[in-house]
C-alpha cells in the first residue's frame, strides 16, 4: 500500500560481539525497494540527498536548478523536480519521498471527463484550467498472489538474503551456513536475530549509505558508522 507511514520489515542476523549485520532475511517488498534505487534518475537521487545534507558538486548543480527555475522549460522542471523511477511498478517509492511520490491528477471545475498531470492544462471541453486536484488511486500490490508474481520487480513468496553490502540472493539454509563460515562465526551464542522496519528515514539513510559504504545494513539499522 502506498501510504507514507507504511514500513517494510526485515529480519537481521547480527553478530552481537562484532556489532555487525551478517545478512538480512527479506521479502519481496525490501528487494523491490533496493531495485527501485537503481531505477531512480540521478537528479532524483541528488534531490533526495540534497535535502538531507548531501555535499559535493552534484548537490551544487541541483541547487542551481532550483534557484534558476524561471530559465527552464516546464517539461524539464517537472522531470527534475518530481521524483519517479524510470520504470514504474514497485509501490515503495514513498519510503524515499513520502507524499511527494504520490501521483497528483487534476480535472476542470465542471469535472468533464479529462484528467491532467499538470494543473495548468486546459480542459478540451470547457476550455478552463484543469486546476481541481482529484484523488489518484494506486493499484493494489498483492505480494501473496497465487502466481507469486505480485507487482514490482521480483517474485513474491520467496525469501531473499541481502548482504551488508546489498548483494541480493535467494535465501537457503546452505547459503546461511556459508555466510557464517565466511565471517568466521564460531559461537552461535554471539548471533542475534533482530526484526527492523524500514520507513522513510531509514530509506533515505540507506540510499545515502549505499553510495558511501559496504556496511549499509550495519550503518542504517545498528547506527554504526563502519568505513
Ligand atoms: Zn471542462
Amino acid at each position: 500500500m502506498a501510504n507514507s507511514d507504511s514500513t517494510v520489515s526485515l529480519k537481521l542476523l547480527v553478530d552481537s560481539k562484532r556489532h555487525k549485520v551478517l545478512f538480512a532475511e527479506a521479502g519481496k517488498d525490501f528487494v523491490d525497494f533496493l531495485f527501485t534505487l537503481l531505477l531512480l534518475p540521478l537528479g532524483t537521487v541528488i534531490k533526495l540527498l540534497a535535502k538531507h545534507g548531501m555535499v559535493g558538486s552534484l548537490g551544487k548543480l541541483y541547487e542551481s536548478v532550483e534557484t534558476l527555475t524561471y530559465h527552464y522549460s516546464n517539461m524539464f522542471i517537472s522531470c527534475i523536480l518530481t521524483p519517479k523511477p524510470a520504470i514504474g511498478g514497485a509501490n515503495v517509492l514513498h519510503l524515499l519521498a513520502g507524499d511527494e511520490a504520490t501521483r497528483k491528477v487534476y480535472m476542470c471545475r465542471s469535472y468533464h471527463r479529462y484528467v491532467a498531470d499538470d494543473s495548468r492544462a486546459i480542459c478540451p471541453s470547457c476550455k478552463s484550467a484543469m486546476s481541481t486536484e482529484v484523488p489518484h488511486v494506486a493499484p493494489q500490490v498483492t505480494s501473496g498472489s497465487s502466481s507469486g508474481e505480485g507487482g514490482g520487480y521480483v517474485k513474491g513468496l520467496v525469501t531473499y538474503m541481502v548482504m551488508d553490502n546489498l548483494e541480493v540472493k535467494p535465501m537457503s539454509t546452505i547459503s546461511g551456513i556459508t555466510v557464517l563460515n565466511k565471517f568466521n562465526v564460531k559461537e552461535v551464542g554471539d548471533l542475534e536475530e533482530k526484526v527492523v522496519h524500514l520507513g522513510m528515514q531509514e530509506g533515505i539513510s540507506l540510499l545515502k549509505a549505499s553510495l558511501q559504504s559496504n556496511y549499509v545494513l550495519t550503518n542504517v539499522f545498528l547506527g554504526k558508522k563502519v568505513a
